[in-house]
């Protein structure tokens, strides 16, 4: 990359939704083809609405819906949009960076995308409850295994305004969360805002957390008065009509961008696997020194893991917690490998039926 395309990238119309270098690359092929890059800040029902270079665009997603799931358009893609035509169609979905998947609570036991291309994800954990360290493990497998980076958001910090006490809390959350920042904040006191701000100002950020958990009063920390202005506007669709559109991906005054979709507040994991071995490295790393590599650190000898909850350097509750997610993980991919089988067989019969049926035509033709 030289100066002058780093520079043509960064005065892109699109720069402020995240349009990189990396992007213009990727869409190269499809500017060729006529097509205009746009970033989804709204699905509903089949069609997406998309900020393109030309404005908002409301595009049908006919032809990038595919039967996979985990393939659907969500809020955060990148799309190149064919703008001529009535209706304008989505034609492609720029291979994702990061994916926030989690299950649906169907019986089918499918993973749902929540949001795209996320660089932060934040988890919010309100101090005006007790910690629930084992929540915050479930977000941050959740969170780790998107590809984003999580961090988390001790929310309400003006409830503990006992300096020891908050930094007590914060060293437990810590020590739950390794390689993980965790910054207390106040929307009251405006204490952490400025660097929470700053962090979020570099990419695109999800809030996650249970209700209550503190993250739309975060979220207006951050817009500022301006909220309303900029999540409802008044846009000018291709008919010239003037309509009022809800965006679930909106620009931070600050810089970066903020996605807030009502789906996230789920937090089924979805083959977790890696993001559950991030959320706890540090047992992972000791199972590495078991005796038997297949050691279940139960009653095995040798077994390091079980050495450090003796001398207190791993605390139980973290080995049970770890347990608790695995087992919780490998239920979902078995039910999901259960689906896949039941579809495949489906197709083998059908396959079959329609060999029977060939063969019967063949066998009666030549009769
Ligand atoms: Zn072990």
């Amino acid at each position: 990359m030289n100066l002058s395309s780093a520079s043509a990238a960064s005065a892109h119309p699109l720069a402020a939704y995240g349009w990189d270098e990396g992007w213009a690359e990727e869409f190269a092929s499809d500017a060729d083809r006529g097509l205009l890059p746009g970033r989804v800040v709204r699905v509903d029902r089949g069609q997406c609405d998309v900020v393109t270079p030309v404005g908002l665009v409301r595009a049908d997603t006919e032809f990038v819906t595919p039967r996979d799931p985990m393939r659907v358009v969500c809020t955060g893609d990148w799309v190149a949009v064919d703008t001529n035509g009535d209706p304008r169609y989505a034609r492609r979905v720029l291979q994702r960076r990061t994916a926030l998947v989690r299950s649906t609570s169907s019986q089918r036991s499918e993973g749902q995308v929540l949001a795209a291309n996320v660089d932060h994800a934040v988890i919010c954990v309100s101090l005006a409850a007790e910690l629930d360290l084992g929540r915050i493990e479930r977000f941050l497998a959740l969170a780790w295994e998107s590809g984003a980076q999580p961090l988390v958001a001790l929310t309400k910090a003006d409830l503990v305004p006992d300096v020891t006490a908050l930094s007590y809390l914060v060293q437990d959350v810590e020590t739950t969360a390794p390689g993980v920042q965790v910054l207390p904040v106040s929307s009251t006191t405006g204490e952490g805002i400025d660097v929470f701000g700053a962090i979020v100002s570099g990419g695109t950020s999800v809030l996650l957390g249970v209700s209550g958990a503190g993250k739309s009063t975060l979220a207006n920390a951050l817009l500022g008065d301006d909220v309303l202005d900029v999540q409802a506007t008044r846009e000018v669709d291709g008919k010239g009509r003037h309509t009022t559109t809800t965006r679930n991906l909106l620009v931070l005054p600050g810089g970066g961008v903020l996605i807030d979709t009502p789906g996230v507040r789920g937090v089924g994991l979805w083959d977790a696997e890696s993001g559950v071995g991030q959320v706890f490295a540090e047992i992972e790393e000791l199972a590495e020194h078991c005796r038997f590599h297949d050691c279940a650190h139960g009653a095995e000898p040798g077994c390091a893991v079980l050495a450090a909850i003796e001398d207190g350097t791993l605390p139980e509750r973290r080995l049970d917690s770890y347990r608790k997610l695995v087992r919780e993980n490998l239920r979902i991919v078995a039910k999901t490998d259960a689906r896949l089988r039941a579809e495949m067989l489906r197709d083998w019969k059908l396959k079959s039926a329609q060999g029977r049926a060939y063969l019967t035509a063949k066998r009666g033709g030549s009769r």
